[in-house]
This record gives C-alpha cells, sequence and structure tokens, in this order.
C-alpha cells in the first residue's frame, strides 16, 4: 500500500513551495490508489499556533487535496516518542549527554580553530558510570564507520559518511524530542512508503536512515523535490508572490487552476502545460518531477487562471464570482443570473476579482459617469443616436440580444455612422466607463429598466452640454 504525508509544521502558514510537497504527496498516492496522511507537527510549542494550524487545515481543504485518515498531531505523540528513546537507551541505540553548554562551546571552539567540522564529539557516548545529575540530553548513537546511501527517486544514489554525521539530539533536557527523530517514529508507526519533501531535508535523510535502520524498520522510498525560484532566480519570497496560499482565494483564483500551476513547478508531462484534475492524477510520476530548480512566474498563474475559467463548467464557477462579490460589497440580488455574467465575462477578467469588480454595474446604479469618458463620448452629436437608440429600446416587447442589436444597427443604417459612433457613447452611457463586453451583451445582461434609465441620464447630460455650447 502505497501511503505518503504531508508534514507542515504550523509555525507558519502554507505558501506555494509547502502547498507544491502536499499536491505531489497527494498526486501520487491518488495516482497509485494509495493513501495520503497529514502530520502537523507541532512539537515547536513556542513557534506552532492554533491559527496557523487552522490556516493549514483551511488552505488544504479549499485546494481539495483531502487527507484519507485525521491528521495526525505530533503533539499528541510524546508518549510514544518517550517510549522508543527509553527502549532505545536501554538497548544502548541512545545515551544520556551531560555536557553543558560551556563544555559544548569549547569543544566548538577548538575544532573551529583546527579547522574542522562543528559537531557533537561524541564525549558521553561511552561513559560507564552513573551521573547523578539530572539535565541531560537524549542522544542517538549514530553508528561510527561505513556510509549511508540515499537512493533518492529525483536525486539519485547519494552517499553520506557517518563519520561526517555526529550523535543527534534525539530529546532535549526539557523532554521535548526533535525534528529528525520524531519524523522517523512517525513515518514508521504511519507506515509511510513514499516521502516526498522539499530538497532542503536531503541532508537530515542519512540520519533518519540510520534511525530507521535502529528501530529494525524498512526505509520508504525518498523524493527530495528541488525549490522553486522567483524569476530573478533568487529565493522565493512575498514579493514574487509567495504569500499565505490562501491570498490566491482572495483574488479570485480557481483552486484547479493554482493546483495546475503549481504541478507544473518541477513536474511535465511533454509539453503540456494545461491539466485539469484527474489528468495530474492520471499523469503524475514521481519520475518526471525535474532534478532543477523550478520558477515562479506569475503571469502563468494568471493565464493558467484563464484557461480553467474558459473551460469550467459556468455552475461550477459561480461560488468563486459570488465569493469576490460578497468580498466587494456587491448585492447579487438585484441584476442578472450570476451564470449569465460569468458566460458573458469570463474571456476577459483573469481573476474573479477583476470580474466582480468589471460587472460591478450589472448589480448597482452607478452615480457619476467617468468624466473622462463622459467628456470622450457623449458629445452633441451623439444627442440624436442616444435619442433613437433610446425609443427604439422602449418599444421593444421582447428584451433578447437579438432585438437589441437589430435597435442598434439601425439605428447605426439610419444615421449613416460607424458602429464605435453610437456603440462607445451607449456603452458610457449604461455602465459608466468606457470598457465593458459587447455592447449588445452588456445592454442585455443591464436589463431593460436600468439601461432605460441609464441612456436617459446620459440623454440630459449630453442636452446640457449641447445647451451650453
Ligand atoms: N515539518 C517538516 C517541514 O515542514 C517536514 C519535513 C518532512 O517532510 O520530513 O519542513
Ligand atoms: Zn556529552
Amino acid at each position: 500500500m502505497i501511503r505518503t504525508r504531508f508534514a507542515p509544521s504550523p509555525t507558519g502558514v502554507l505558501h506555494i513551495g509547502s502547498v507544491r510537497t502536499a499536491l505531489f504527496c497527494w498526486l501520487y498516492a491518488r495516482h497509485a490508489n494509495g493513501q495520503f496522511i497529514l502530520r502537523i507537527e507541532d512539537t515547536d510549542k513556542e513557534r506552532s499556533t492554533q491559527d496557523n494550524v487552522n490556516a493549514i487545515l483551511d488552505s488544504l481543504d479549499w485546494l481539495g487535496l483531502n487527507a484519507d485518515e485525521d491528521p495526525v498531531f505530533q503533539s499528541d505523540r510524546f508518549d510514544r516518542y518517550h517510549e522508543i528513546a527509553d527502549q532505545w537507551l536501554e538497548s544502548g541505540k541512545a545515551y544520556r549527554c551531560y555536557c553543558t553548554k560551556e563544555e559544548l562551546d569549547a569543544m566548538r571552539n577548538s575544532q573551529k580553530q583546527k579547522g574542522e567540522k562543528m559537531r557533537y564529539n561524541g564525549h558521553c557516548r561511552e561513559l560507564s558510570h552513573g551521573h547523578n545529575d539530572k539535565n541531560y540530553v537524549l542522544r542517538f548513537k549514530n553508528p561510527r564507520t561505513g556510509s549511508v546511501v540515499v537512493n533518492d527517486e529525483i536525486k539519485g544514489r547519494v552517499e553520506f559518511k557517518n563519520e561526517e554525521l555526529d550523535d543527534l539530539i534525539i530529546v532535549r533536557s526539557d523532554g521535548s524530542p526533535t525534528y529528525n527523530y520524531t519524523v522517523v517514529v512517525d513515518d514508521v508507526d504511519m507506515k509511510i512508503s513514499h516521502v516526498i519533501r522539499g530538497d532542503d531535508h536531503l541532508n537530515n535523510t542519512p540520519r533518519q536512515i540510520n534511525m530507521f535502520d535502529a528501530l529494525g524498520a524498512s526505509v520508504p522510498s525518498f523524493s527530495h523535490i528541488p525549490m522553486t525560484l522567483g524569476e530573478d532566480g533568487s529565493k522565493l519570497s512575498k514579493r514574487h508572490g509567495a504569500m499565505d496560499i490562501r491570498e490566491y482565494r482572495e483574488q479570485g483564483y480557481i483552486p484547479e487552476a493554482l493546483l495546475n500551476f503549481m504541478v507544473r513547478l518541477g513536474w511535465s508531462h511533454g509539453d503540456k502545460e494545461e491539466f485539469s484534475i484527474s489528468e495530474m492524477i492520471t499523469l503524475f510520476d514521481i519520475k518526471d518531477i525535474n532534478q532543477s530548480a523550478s520558477t515562479f512566474s506569475p503571469d502563468k498563474l494568471i493565464w493558467l487562471n484563464q484557461q480553467h475559467m474558459m473551460k469550467a463548467p459556468i455552475d461550477s464557477l459561480v461560488p468563486l464570482l459570488e465569493y469576490q462579490m460578497e468580498r466587494l460589497g456587491i448585492n447579487g440580488a438585484h441584476g442578472p443570473s450570476i451564470n449569465k455574467v460569468i458566460k458573458v465575462y469570463r474571456e476577459r477578467a483573469e481573476t474573479f476579482e477583476e470580474m466582480a469588480k468589471s460587472c460591478r454595474y450589472c448589480f448597482e446604479d452607478f452615480d457619476e459617469i467617468d468624466e473622462k469618458a463622459a467628456k470622450k463620448h457623449l458629445r452633441p452629436i451623439v444627442l440624436e443616436p442616444l435619442q433613437e437608440v433610446y425609443d427604439r429600446f422602449n418599444a421593444l416587447t421582447e428584451w433578447c440580444l437579438d432585438e437589441i442589436d437589430a435597435c442598434i444597427d439601425e439605428t447605426v443604417s439610419k444615421f449613416d455612422i460607424n458602429m464605435g459612433k453610437l456603440g462607445q457613447p451607449l456603452r458610457v452611457a449604461v455602465t459608466g466607463g468606457s470598457s465593458s463586453p459587447s455592447i449588445g451583451l452588456t445592454v442585455e445582461l443591464i436589463g431593460r429598466d436600468r439601461v432605460l434609465e441609464r441612456l436617459q441620464k446620459a440623454i440630459d447630460v449630453v442636452k446640457k452640454r449641447s445647451g451650453s455650447n
């Protein structure tokens, strides 16, 4: 049974990089009909917060990266960590180290002076006599000779000499267990078959493998994914868009598009760019994860969001636009149906935030027409055509696109002007600005009552201008 896990520390919220790790773990489990587990690594009580735990759960939920079991919290498992530590102490796989801070500092200083790598020298490893001091840490007795080979699925074979690895602290003097140790106990207890994580953990892996051996457990498969960099080649930061993943929801991105974006950060399938979630699941494989770092391109995210917006079933997009409208305080109760709005606007908007902003005039009246647009387009010369189109709209028995277009076309022919000469003033009149979908569609969406009322107002503006001229 293939079992992967995502193991965030709630010392912060989730960013693109960590969510990508979660996605790869989830996809691989789904691809292989396995299971995906969430483990909250909250042993650092000082820096772990409930808000961050909530942020992690909320983000994964929004993206649909569902786990197959209830999340495991490391803070619930201290007894288990102490149980194993005691066993190791008993069997000589771990030992108490009584070195004081001063002694460790002195050790490091002398190593530094000799130009040696700084590490614990094993001073307490073979202490035979008992010690009364209660102030000790537990260290893992790492093998001294030989080497550990990590057969990484992405990095290939990486060999580490045991003499390079010192005896790691597994339980601190306050009784709290450390990362490298808890991870191994958990990965064994949770029967994790595949560890997929950032390559910043590669150097921890030989230490962890030695502890898997100490537990007599089989070693999982390891895949260390290269990191994602900003377009300028530097470490991904807020400036590049590496913000709390929930910000993307706020900005109106589609979860599927975001997942598509993230799967392409370091994984590819030929030169295909667009993937639905089910395609990702079918096609994803660890062996296709790239060996080199990937680049975060905000433009590509926008592009993918648009592609997904264009292809998704409209009904599935309704909640996304509703969410943005609510966020922006647009009351959807009086106006066209949300489905219809999406159908008309999705070709023009890159995100749902943008869509909500640009369809506001379908739901709300505006007090002022954009001054620049009015000056440019509501000139005396358009008075008659506007009045004509008003009368024609007013006489329509059916408010539908064909009829509306016919009114506009007939007016254009009657005055022998080109389409833009009527279309643009009409747009300014009914939307208050100079950009909207095709004028017929816009008029249809806004609806008869509002169109007539706004058109009348615009005609009054033009009349006033004519009079003062
Ligand atoms: N808690 C670790 C982190 O957030 C997880 C490391 C692992 O996956 O083993 O980096
Ligand atoms: Zn010591």
